[in-house]
């Protein structure tokens, strides 16, 4: 039988802040020889565009075609794969879809303007980006998930061209991965992985068109490969392993609270699974339901290396010390299991995404209950957000001045100006002061 053991950890311990930061430092090491391997895909693609683009696929995802435009997936194959699944899968996705689709239309920023006192305009104007490319991985496993949650939110900004890649080993395509590209109004598929994917969206080759802005996750290739590329085009962020953080008063059920520890684990072994209560006696019952639930998990090996490497339980005063020890981890999934969970929300300043109460159960935020799945891991919830459609806006600043107001600010600009030895600066202002015509 698979075994676990997990670090113990009690806040009023003299060596507690230690303790826990080395349990929330991962290896987070840049892998020399994954960094030269990445460079070189790119710098392959860049060149030769469409022909490496082929070698790679065919190196790493087995498969072997004659042609670009054999990758690309037809509005056809796209349909018929949303009629051959499931309809219960087919009801799930558009329920989760429209889900998603009504949270992300509340986060849309409009342009806006004032007037100046003398006629002058200011504002922001806001526009979507012109082309978006998506990363959907699929090396290991498939998540029609990851289409809805990141495809989405573009089209609701307005985004006129979604681009979707997704690797598709020795050619096996997901069905339900396409179905999802479908019900999310993704605009063209691309059957590519990896480094090489990621290449050929930033740099454009001769079938796949270059994007401004390249989101989505994926294994250390493409982590990689999308930090080599940004500058070129935006990236919406690099994703360390997950991550969950349970506090819960002790009066939840131990079972659910050990299956809400178990569903971040069971994503790899790096994924780090933490679980806060004031209540010790608490904390041993949901270890025991750790160990009579592991045997029944499909992937229990996966999640009994992420409990014993990177989960803690750990005993805290109150549920205020909870909050703080929380606010110092900062994770990308908080679930407050508590029995009033509105008033401990009140003292969070960092978490991706906080589940309210003893039902929300993270696994619901990672599918359909509408915001959106892709948050700030790492500690990186300090000063970054979840997805949203505000990364597929950008705003230009607008200025128009009156005849008034060019009369009024010339004669700062010029006095600014002039003391930063601008002089160009400083007569372009000064032409519009009325009196020095
Ligand atoms: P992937 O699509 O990220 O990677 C597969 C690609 O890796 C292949 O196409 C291949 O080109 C490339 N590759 C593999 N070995 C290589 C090598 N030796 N050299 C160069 N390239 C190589 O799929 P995956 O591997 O299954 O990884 C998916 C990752 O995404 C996992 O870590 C998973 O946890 C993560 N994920 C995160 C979220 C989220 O929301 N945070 C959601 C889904 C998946």
């Amino acid at each position: 039988m698979t075994d676990v053991s997990m670090t113990r950890l009690s806040a009023s311990d003299a060596g507690f802040d230690d303790a826990l930061s080395r349990l929330l430092a991962w290896e987070d090491s840049v892998d020399h020889q994954v960094n030269e391997s990445v460079r070189h895909i790119l710098g392959e693609v860049k060149l030769r565009g469409d022909q490496a683009v082929l070698e790679f696929t065919a190196k790493f995802d087995q498969l072997e075609v004659a042609s670009m435009a054999e990758l690309e997936m037809s509005i056809t194959r796209m349909e018929q794969a949303l009629e051959r699944i499931p309809a219960e899968q087919r009801e799930a996705l558009e329920a989760a879809a429209g889900r998603i689709r009504d949270y992300h239309q509340r986060q849309k920023q409009d342009s806006w303007q004032y007037e100046d006192v003398d006629g002058t305009v200011l504002g922001q104007k806001v526009t979507p980006l012109d082309r978006v490319g998506i990363y959907v991985p699929g090396g290991k496993a498939a998540y029609p998930s990851s289409v809805l949650m990141n495809a989405i939110p573009a089209k609701v900004a307005g985004v006129s061209e979604v681009v979707m890649v997704v690797p598709t080993p020795a050619g096996v395509v997901n069905d339900m991965v396409l179905a999802a590209a479908v019900i999310a109004g993704v605009d063209r598929v691309f059957t590519l992985g990896g480094a090489q994917a990621v290449g050929a969206l930033a740099y454009g080759t001769e079938t796949v068109p270059a994007v401004d802005k390249i989101v989505g996750p994926g294994n250390i290739f493409v982590a990689t490969a999308k930090r080599e590329v940004f500058g070129t085009v935006g990236i919406d962020m690099i994703a360390g392993p997950s991550e969950i953080l349970v506090i819960c008063d002790g009066k939840t059920d131990p079972d659910w609270i050990a299956m809400d520890l178990f569903s971040q684990a069971e994503h790899d072994e790096q994924a780090q699974s933490i679980l806060i209560s004031p209540d010790g006696a608490f904390l041993d019952a949901v270890e025991a339901s750790i160990r009579k639930l592991l045997p029944t998990m499909e992937r229990a090996d996966i999640i009994a290396r992420s409990l014993s490497d990177r989960g803690a339980l750990i005993k805290v005063r109150d549920l205020e010390e909870a909050a703080k020890v929380s606010n110092r981890i900062a994770p990308e999934h908080l679930e407050l299991s508590v029995e009033e969970p509105r008033s401990l929300v009140e003292k969070i300043r960092h978490a991706g995404a906080i589940f309210m109460g003893r039902y929300t159960a993270e696994a619901l935020g990672d599918y359909c209950a509408g915001p959106n799945h892709v948050l700030p891991t790492s500690g990186t919830a300090r000063f970054s957000s979840p997805l949203g459609v505000y990364d597929f806006q950008k705003r230009s600043s607008l200025i128009g001045f009156s005849a008034a107001g060019a009369d009024r600010m010339g004669r700062v600009a010029s006095v600014l100006s002039r003391g930063e030895g601008l002089t160009a600066h400083a007569r372009s202002a000064e032409y519009r002061i009325r009196d020095e015509g």
